[in-house]
């Protein structure tokens, strides 16, 4: 398998050499690039750099799309998080459970409040908090739980909801890579108590720089929400409250705007390529610990990563693989928050989350955006194939 292609089939080989991007925005906005220009014109047109009907628009789509009662635009993801905790009042003395698995704004918004982030290990099969594990996480100070929608599919949320809603816990949704991800009949960010996105441009909905919103059910709860995003300022220069300056400016949701049009589109291209590589990924009869990742029941995956495992230590040396073929792959994440030098101090020790600690050394996401060609995902798995079949594999 590892001899030269050429030899039998040069066309085969011309394909196979072509370089494959983890992530190619461009190749998504190029077709549009028109029509946001001219979006972006109006804006600059206008002046209305800040608070523009743009915003509002988004605010309305997101909110009609994911069934929220309330969207509201902030700065970034991050943001978003940092935000939902100060409208609930999380603070000093309160835990907070969460994934150590996950992107570090996660857990960064409980520390910036100077509550304790209590780290929960995962489900090896969805990457999501481990709901059964939550319960012996409680304290008296657990205030809040936050369930990360990793790689496009939702947490175990009607677990989550159940234990929420014994323990009175607020329950707020990353759904930073999950917009328009399904659980049963419902969106990620319209389950719990608040959701939280991100519009940063490798998200499913990207903009042209950093953006973010916040969704509620809770019309009390988007009061405040707008309120901590503005200063807390209510009335105009008056503070009831310390907020925060977090706002998504009119041009970016003007890009936005453009491109959530195209959101299903893109979201049935990623499922398309996911499917795809289930299928080239089996029919290539890897070694068995191969692991595919797989949707839970009730789930709607929208596939913000592609994530296979590649047990034994063998991770990093395929992955080199990949690279010497120019293929793009990625780890997310390859060292969990709970082993974070920044929070070495919380206490936590190497095997404390076995799932957490097993899956950053074994996970490796592959190219899934929706534009990639089905050419490319076959260079992707015979790379993948040839690593598997060679000596690289046996060395590892
Ligand atoms: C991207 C991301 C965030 C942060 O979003 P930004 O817009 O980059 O601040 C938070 N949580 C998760 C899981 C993310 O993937």
């Amino acid at each position: 398998m590892e001899a030269p292609a050429n030899v039998a089939d040069p066309h085969a080989a011309s394909e196979s050499n072509r370089p494959v991007p983890l992530l190619d925005v461009q190749r998504g906005n190029r077709p549009l690039l028109d029509e946001i220009q001219q979006a972006i014109s109006q804006v600059c047109d206008s002046g209305r750099f800040l608070h523009g009907p743009e915003v509002t628009q988004l605010e309305q789509s997101v909110a009609e799309y994911t069934g929220a009662a309330h969207a509201i635009g902030c700065a970034s993801g991050s943001d978003a998080l940092l935000l939902a905790l100060m409208a609930r009042g999380i603070g000093r003395g309160d835990e907070v459970i969460c994934p150590s698995f996950t992107f570090f704004a996660t857990a960064s918004a409980v520390w910036r409040l100077g509550a304790k982030p209590v780290f929960v290990d995962i489900d090896p099969v969805t990457f999501n908090i481990d709901a059964s594990q939550v319960e012996a996480a409680l304290t008296p100070s657990t205030r809040a739980i936050i369930p990360v929608h990793l790689f496009g599919q939702c947490a175990d949320m009607e677990a989550i909801l159940a234990l929420a809603g014994t323990h009175g816990l607020f329950v707020l949704e990353d759904a930073a890579q999950a917009i328009g991800a399904g659980y049963g009949a419902a969106k990620a960010g319209a389950i719990g108590d608040v959701g939280a996105f991100s519009f940063y441009p490798t998200k499913n909905l990207g903009g042209f720089g950093d953006g973010g919103m916040v969704t509620t059910n809770d019309d009390r709860m988007a009061q405040v929400l707008r309120i901590m995003a503005a200063h807390g300022m209510q009335p105009r220069y008056f503070h009831p409250v310390v907020g925060i300056n977090s706002r998504l400016d009119s041009i970016q949701a003007a890009v936005l705007n453009v491109k959530f049009a195209r959101l299903n589109g893109w979201t049935t291209d990623r499922r398309t390529n996911a499917g795809r590589y289930d299928e080239l990924l089996a029919d290539a009869k890897l070694d068995q610990n191969l692991v595919l990742p797989q949707t839970a029941r009730g789930c709607w995956h929208v596939w913000n990563q592609y994530t296979i495992r590649v047990p034994e230590g063998r991770r990093d040396a395929l992955r080199r693989h990949l690279a010497d073929a120019q293929i793009g792959s990625e780890v997310y994440y390859p060292q969990p928050l709970h082993q974070q030098d920044c929070f070495r101090h919380l206490g936590y020790r190497e095997g404390d989350l076995p799932e957490t600690e097993r899956a950053a050394a074994e996970v490796l996401s592959l190219p899934i955006f929706p534009e990639l060609t089905i050419e490319e995902q076959q260079t992707v798995v015979k790379r993948i194939a040839t690593f598997y079949a060679g000596k690289q594999y046996a060395a590892a």
